[in-house]
């Protein structure tokens, strides 16, 4: 995609998504929860979810902070609803490196989220767009650490 149609896209998403951010509410007895406080930034989001087995089955937040944290929080959580714990660990890996400028074919992966690329350009926005993401893998290792060693299965 020619960089211009990039950036138009960066924008407009965040745009939509910090104005009318998806999945934003409260969950009665989460099965994992974690706020994180972006200080460089003042942005300050938490994250819930419902785990069924080892499926993210439902997941929100709830937060204050600037139009690129609210965005990604947004896309983050669109795109973790239904993946199991898993997929979401290494979906933010990925996200992570995308948004240090280290784009791979299998960023497509992302979604929406994958526009936020464009953050890379400003290196103070970084931790703006990782808040949500590294919540949610704070709180996702915590399951994991009281699941014991299952890590066994898979790959
Ligand atoms: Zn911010």
């Amino acid at each position: 995609m020619r960089p211009k149609r990039l950036e138009m896209l960066y924008r407009s998403l965040i745009k939509e998504h910090s104005q009318s951010p998806k999945n934003r509410g409260k969950l009665t007895d989460p099965d994992g929860e974690m706020e994180l406080f972006n200080p460089s930034c003042g942005d300050l989001i938490q994250i819930q979810y419902h785990l069924k087995e080892d499926r993210i089955e439902e997941i929100v937040f709830e937060g204050q902070g600037c139009a690129i944290s609210l965005a990604s929080a947004s896309l983050m959580t669109d795109l973790m609803q239904g993946k199991t714990v898993r997929e979401a660990l290494d979906l933010i890996d990925l996200f992570s490196e995308l948004i240090q400028g280290n784009k791979s074919a299998e960023s497509e992966v992302l979604g929406d989220a994958v526009f936020l690329e464009g953050v890379a350009k400003f290196p103070t926005r970084i931790r703006c767009a990782n808040l949500s993401w590294s919540a949610l893998e704070q709180a996702l290792e915590e399951f994991k650490k009281g699941q014991g060693d299952e890590s066994k299965d898979g790959k």
